[in-house]
């Protein structure tokens, strides 16, 4: 009896020892896998345990971790699939605290205002030194709610790591900024959105305007004095009338040369497909336009001369012939313009370092170096009464320069005041289709400027297309 006694509780003590151990072991698999989800928001399956309580409970551990994990792998897609967006954008976005610690910076911040990722958490005061963009911050800590802050501020350089064309050079900067949930707000988020090439264009259209209708007025304003004075007086008077009328002739004649030139100007700029860029033999098309400036050049008693002898038999460009005549006449013409008589003119073809070249020659006035850059800018002018009484429009360089682009080439201006002028055209040569890259052909350019000095008195300004 006593055996069995016995034998019952070594029994009971096994059966206790096990569900015990079994219940330690599901113990220890639960904190292991909680661990687990707080360090590595990563789920283990815990096995099943003893049944009952401890049982339901580990089955219901296995739920919550699996959906927990389910949910913070959702939430980390999210967040970065929103830095993609952030880093992507090409404007440049700040996040602040409330005691103006940066929170975050985008790509587009770092190249603005020259942070990095160290940067985060240090104050934004110490790291983007512009008081205009500190206003920006606080303005946006103390607004309520929804609204939000927008102004447009200027930084020089030394405010914005990115470099303009010149050092000091400003940018213009759209800022909008939002404050971060919370009464007052626990923060705020700025983007700034770089306009200064907005600003830019908007200046130039505004130039436009205001050169092309003041040009339009001069000649229209003369037109009018002397038709009012024949009309009033001198209609009758036979010592002034006819001078009066050929007067306004040539001030119709250059209110029309004007308006052929910006409509010129207009097209090429607009893209329109105005040329027909076909492989043409330079040498006839330079030489026909050289003697239709054969009759003016003697008049001044300009030596005008032409030399193709460096461009071997059989060398074409892809450029329309229409094209070519511009650009021509309007070097040529510049350079008879602005050279005093006895003076020469020379225009040479050659083909050097595979690429063909046209440079214009003349003994004339030349160009001030600080002249140099803009010359080819629309209107720009040395000397405007120079120009204007020579029946200048101060459009034809900015006409060569699209020309000469949009078919891949590039010009060149160097110049001495008072020894004379070159410009040079560079040009790619024809390649057969399996060899030659196709012409650009783009009709809308982004050029830019080099200027460099070249011996006492000399400076040159190259112009190129840049993407
Ligand atoms: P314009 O109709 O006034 O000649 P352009 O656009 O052809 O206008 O030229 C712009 C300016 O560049 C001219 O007004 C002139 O001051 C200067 N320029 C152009 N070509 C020459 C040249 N060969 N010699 C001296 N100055 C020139």
């Amino acid at each position: 009896m006593g055996f069995i006694i016995l034998g019952a509780a070594v029994g009971l003590t096994a059966i206790v020892g096990l569900i015990g151990w079994r219940w330690a072991r599901a113990a220890s698999d639960l904190r292991r896998g909680l661990e687990e989800l707080r360090r590595n928001a990563r789920s283990q399956f815990v096995r099943g345990g003893p049944g009952g309580s401890i049982g339901r409970l580990v089955e219901t551990y296995n739920l919550a971790a699996t959906e927990i994990e389910a949910r913070i792998s959702r939430l980390e897609r999210d967040r970065q699939q929103l830095l993609v967006v952030l880093e992507a954008m090409a404007e440049a976005v700040i996040a602040v605290d409330a005691r103006h610690r940066l929170l975050f910076a985008n790509a587009g911040a770092h190249r603005l205002f020259g942070l990095h990722p160290s940067s985060v958490g240090r104050m934004v005061p110490e790291l983007i030194r512009s008081p205009r963009v500190q206003e920006a911050v606080e303005a946006t800590l103390r607004l309520r709610g929804s609204q939000s802050y927008r102004s447009e501020l200027q930084m020089t350089g030394r405010d914005s790591s990115i470099r303009g064309p010149g050092p000091t050079s400003e940018r213009h900067l759209a800022v909008r900024g939002t404050p971060l949930p919370g009464h007052p707000p626990s923060g705020a988020v700025l983007v700034f959105h770089d306009v200064t090439d907005l600003r830019r264009l908007e200046r130039m259209r505004q130039d436009f305007v205001a050169n092309a209708s003041h040009e339009l007025k001069t000649p229209l304003a003369s037109i009018k004095a002397y038709t009012e004075t024949l009309l009033d007086w001198a209609l009758h008077d036979d010592s002034v009338n006819v001078r009066f009328l050929e007067r306004i002739d040539e001030q119709a004649e250059r209110l029309n040369q004007l308006i052929l030139d910006l409509l010129s100007l207009a097209r090429l700029e607009s893209g329109q497909g105005v040329f027909d860029h076909q492989p043409i033999d330079l040498s006839p098309v330079l030489e026909s336009c050289i003697e239709s400036h054969r009759d003016r050049a003697s008049a001044k008693n300009l030596q005008l001369s032409f030399d193709v002898s460096g461009l071997p038999d059989g060398t074409l460009v892809v450029a329309d012939e229409e094209a070519i005549r511009q650009v021509a006449d309007n070097l040529i013409d510049n350079a008879i313009k602005y050279t005093h008589e006895q003076g020469s003119v020379h225009v040479r073809c050659t083909l050097e370092s595979d690429e063909v070249i046209i440079e214009v020659t003349d003994t004339g006035i030349g160009i001030p170096r600080e002249d140099l850059p803009r010359i080819f800018e629309r209107f720009y002018r040395v000397d405007k009464a120079r120009s204007r009484e020579l029946g200048g429009t101060g459009l034809g360089l900015s006409i060569v320069k699209h020309i000469v682009l949009s078919i891949g080439g590039s010009i060149d201006v160097s110049s001495r005041p008072g020894t004379g002028s070159r410009f040079t055209i560079t040009l790619p040569p024809f390649r057969p289709p399996s060899i030659a890259s196709p012409p650009s052909g783009s009709n809308h350019p982004n050029s830019s400027t080099e200027t460099e000095s070249r011996g006492p008195g000399e400076t040159h300004a190259k112009l190129t297309q840049s993407s």
